[in-house]
């Protein structure tokens, strides 16, 4: 029987993994800081522990996994990455569990590690004109990007492929664009634009209004998380090192997506755009190199990933509604 390991598996692409993977006929162990909010572990083994203690990170990367999938990050939406509230943490605490991966890995002769770096590592000096941004692979550099999440991602993303150049290894990176879909943080502060637009419109009555952050004029594209671990386990198991982007082209203005969020609930619901972090102006990804590489795109329209989102947190919502 193939073994997969899954860190980060209690968090919102780590969960959908396991899942995918036990669906597939592995043995899964997963690790995280803590167990799943929004649902019970599909795992034959669940480990809690904290990835930047190296022992901890030992431990669990005891046999030599066929795949191995690192998703654990410090990270959260525009509300925690760019109040530069948190850049030390987020810095901190990623860069060390990443170090403490690899080492792991390279000690136990893993080959196969799969990395989530992100579209925020783009540099921010293209990503101006909300209407035609650059996030082709080859215009990392010059590196500028926007927050120290960011910067994070880059450094990790070279981190893993110099232990390619220099051990042998096999390990490929990935810079996904706003993953989404049910089973994800929605409240708290670390939620994205989609969960968070689905929970404004869910909890406001016929009539009422949503605020928004910015303008509402900044672009994005958002990747429902079933295309997120078909790329993903694409590119585990391809030739191809990357990276790589794994996203949609499908971009959209976030007041254009609180509109498509209102329309699918049904109720007539008014946009007011108030000061708050944004990020960059606009952001898409580009696929032109996954196709050419790996032979694949997404299909999944956006509405379609926003309906399943949006049932699942007004359902979540209806059952802890002291949380707007
Ligand atoms: P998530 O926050 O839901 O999952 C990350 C998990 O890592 C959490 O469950 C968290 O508890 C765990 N973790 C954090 N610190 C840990 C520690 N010290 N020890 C053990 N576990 C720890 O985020 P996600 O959306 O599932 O993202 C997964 C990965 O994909 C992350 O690396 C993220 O940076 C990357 N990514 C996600 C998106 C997106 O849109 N969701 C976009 C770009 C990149």
């Amino acid at each position: 029987m193939k073994t997969a390991l899954v860190l980060g598996a209690g968090g919102f692409i780590g969960g959908h993994l396991v899942k995918r993977l036990k669906r597939e006929g592995f043995w899964v162990r997963g690790v995280d800081i803590k167990f799943h909010e929004h649902a019970e572990t599909e795992a034959d083994d669940f480990v809690i522990g904290d990835l930047r203690d190296q022992q901890v990170v030992r431990s669990v990367i005891d046999r030599r996994f066929d795949e191995v999938y690192q998703l654990a990050a410090d990270m959260g939406g525009a509300g925690y990455i760019f109040t530069g509230e948190n850049d030390a943490n987020v810095m901190h605490n990623s860069a060390t569990i990443n170090l403490n991966v690899l080492d792991a890995c390279h000690k136990r002769t893993i080959k196969r590690v799969f990395y989530s770096s992100s579209a925020c590592m783009y540099p921010s000096h293209n990503q101006e004109d909300p209407d035609n941004p650059n996030c082709a692979e080859d215009s990392a550099y010059p590196a500028n990007p926007d927050s120290e999440y960011g910067w994070e991602k880059l450094f990790s993303e070279r981190l893993y492929l110099a232990y390619n150049r220099n051990f042998g290894m096999e390990c490929r990176v990935a810079r996904y664009h706003n993953i989404f879909g049910p089973e994800g943080t929605w409240d708290g502060g670390k939620e994205k634009a989609p969960a968070a637009l689905c929970r404004k419109v869910a909890a406001t009555p016929d009539g009422g209004e949503i605020e928004v952050w910015g303008d509402g004029l900044q672009t994005r594209s958002f990747l429902y998380i079933d295309e997120c671990l078909e790329g993903t386990t694409r590119l585990l198991r391809s030739e191809f090192e990357g990276p790589v982007n794994i996203g949609s082209e499908e971009m959209i203005s976030i007041n254009d997506l609180a509109r498509m969020v209102a329309e699918i609930s049904g109720k007539s619901i008014s946009i007011r755009n108030i000061p708050g972090p944004e990020g960059v102006r606009g952001r898409n990804s580009d696929n032109r190199l996954i196709a050419e590489r790996l032979g694949w795109a997404p299909q999944m329209p956006l509405r379609t990933g926003m309906e399943r989102t949006f049932d699942w947190i007004s359902g979540e919502l209806s059952r802890r509604p002291n949380h707007v």
